[in-house]
């Protein structure tokens, strides 16, 4: 078993620098490919000589969202949905990036409002859903105190105490208005939004749904670590993802085996930068404005709902263990999640209690 695992892992490393290098990578697709190469090499010739077209695989690598990303589709429509998913990224890439200032988000930042896209107004929706529900830990008002640490612009700064503080009276979402009926938005001049803790996998989410409209019913995509998969591998298996160790002392923290749900990781050391000593990180605690620092290394969540496991990896990993857990219980329906410690801990809901393979010590958190 343990052989297996080192196996597909040299498969997922072929990742690791891809992930790694974009400084934004945390879970991996790993092992798919690795089993196809590996153990049904025989299998894949006689399909094509069979001219059975749904093995037959299409994937292309991107670069955008400020990182690389790849898209696999399976079977006689893969090449046109690889097409799609393609152009979806770059369409909603240019619709959210908030360095971008033709974006539809760049806009409403500098006007203090304006009018929303459906795609924009579904994802401010969901964002305000997870602020009220995570007590404010998911806040997408907290741009201004991002930039004021130069993680916009890779200027990195420890801002003030007193300049924190201002910037945070801007981060209130209840002074965000949406007008669904108009389909606009507005909001106070000291407020800036930026959609950058749920933007990849709501497009994650979205490229499942094009390729469900192109007949494509196996395929899978890792952008920049957050993978999602449609249905089963084209031979009817589990997808194996690996989770990415935030550690270097393991390669990986372990492999879950799913179909038909999202893989996202959020993690402190993914993007950061060091100053005296200390080391500062890109998520960001609403409550102090400082890099959250809630005992967690990093979080995964597993889901059927993309844009919801990217959320809440961003929500859980400031919250912390106790309340992350809290918070699960009050949603044990919706997803399922792995937290490290800062400890070294594994801890790893039921639900993953068969489909999550490891070789670290795991505690499972159980409803009751
Ligand atoms: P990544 O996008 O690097 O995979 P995350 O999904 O955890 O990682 O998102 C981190 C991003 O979320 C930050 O770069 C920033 O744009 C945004 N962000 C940071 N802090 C918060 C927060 N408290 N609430 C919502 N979004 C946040
Ligand atoms: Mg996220």
């Amino acid at each position: 078993m343990k052989n297996k695992i080192k196996k597909l892992l040299i498969f997922g490393l072929t990742g690791v620098c891809l992930t790694a290098c974009s400084g934004a990578g945390t879970t991996k697709e790993a092992a798919d490919t690795a089993e196809t190469e590996n153990t049904e090499a025989s299998d894949k010739q006689t399909e094509t000589t069979e001219n059975s077209d749904n093995r037959k695989e299409s994937s292309r690598d991107i670069f955008a969202m400020d990182t690389y990303l790849t898209v696999t589709a399976y079977g006689e429509h893969g090449e046109k949905a690889v097409d799609a998913a393609e152009e979806e990224i770059l369409r909603l890439d240019a619709l959210l990036s908030t360095g971008d200032e033709n974006s539809e988000i760049a806009k409403i930042n500098s006007e203090h409002g304006g009018s929303l896209s459906e795609d924009t107004e579904y994802l401010i929706g969901r964002s305000l859903e997870l602020y009220k529900s995570t007590d404010g830990a998911f806040d997408i008002a907290i741009y201004p105190v991002m930039e004021a640490w130069g993680f916009t612009t890779q200027d990195y700064r420890v801002p003030g105490q007193e300049e924190l503080e201002e910037l945070l009276k801007g981060t209130d979402l209840s002074e965000l208005q949406v007008d669904t009926e108009a389909h606009t938005v507005s909001m106070p001049e000291n407020m800036e939004i930026d959609l950058g803790g749920i933007a990849k996998g709501y497009t994650s989410a979205r490229l499942m749904d094009l390729y469900r409209e192109h007949g494509v019913t196996s395929g899978m995509v890792n952008l920049g670590g957050n993978v999602q998969v449609l249905g089963t591998k084209p031979d009817g298996s589990l997808w194996r993802v690996a989770v990415q160790s935030p550690d270097e002392e393991w390669d990986y923290l372990g492999i879950v085996s799913i179909q038909d749900k999202a893989v996202i990781t959020s993690g402190g050391y993914e993007r950061y930068f060091e100053e005296d000593g200390v080391t500062y990180h890109h998520i960001i605690d609403p409550a102090t404005g400082y890099p959250a620092d809630s005992g967690l290394t990093s979080v995964t969540v597993v889901s059927v709902d993309g844009t919801l496991a990217d959320g809440l990896s961003t929500s859980l990993f400031i919250m912390g263990a106790e309340k992350a857990e809290a918070y699960w219980r009050d949603h044990t329906e919706e997803f399922d999640m792995i937290l490290l410690t800062d400890g070294k801990e594994l801890l790893v809901t039921e639900g993953l209690e068969d489909s999550f393979e490891t070789d670290l010590p795991v505690t499972m958190i159980r409803q009751k």
